[in-house]
C-alpha cells in the first residue's frame, strides 16, 4: 500500500538534509550518512506526515578522546519535533551521540531493520520497548 504524506520540513536544511545531523556535526562529531528511511506518521482526520529517519555512523566519544575504530557507533537521527526536543542529547552539557535515544519513527525503522537482519529470529523484533 502506498501512502502519501507531506514531508515535515520544519527541521530540514535547505538542501533536504536533517538539521539534527548538522547539530551533531557542529558539536564536533564526524557523521557518515549510512541510510535513509522514509517513514510516515498516519494521522486520523489530518494530513499524514513524513519523516526521514537517517542512520548515521559517528563516534561515541568526542573525537579528541575517541578511538576511530573502537568508539565508532551507528545510530539513528530523525527530524520530528519530539526527537529534536527530547531524544537529541545536550551536547553542550557533555552528552555524546551515544546518548541519542529513539523517537517512535526510529523505533519503527529499527524494528523492521532488525526483523530483516534476523530472519527466523522474529521474536527479537517483538521485544517490547520499555517506556520511560
Ligand atoms: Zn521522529
Amino acid at each position: 500500500m502506498i501512502r502519501s504524506a507531506e514531508l515535515d520540513d520544519e527541521h530540514l536544511t535547505d538542501d533536504g538534509g536533517l538539521e539534527p545531523i548538522v547539530w551533531v556535526e557542529n558539536a564536533g562529531y564526524p557523521v557518515d550518512i549510512l541510510e535513509r528511511y522514509p517513514t510516515v506518521s498516519v494521522k486520523e482526520q489530518k494530513e499524514n506526515t513524513g519523516y526521514l529517519v537517517t542512520k548515521i555512523g559517528t563516534l561515541s566519544k568526542h573525537p579528541n578522546e575517541a578511538d576511530a575504530v573502537e568508539d565508532e557507533i551507528e545510530t539513528y537521527v530523525c527530524h520530528c519535533w519530539n526527537f529534536v526536543t527530547e531524544h537529541l542529547p545536550k551536547f553542550n552539557e557533555g552528552a555524546t551521540p551515544a546518548d541519542i535515544s529513539a523517537c517512535k519513527h526510529i523505533e519503527s525503522v529499527d524494528k523492521s531493520a532488525r526483523a530483516m537482519n534476523d530472519q527466523g529470529q522474529q521474536q527479537l523484533a517483538d521485544t517490547p520497548v520499555s517506556s520511560e
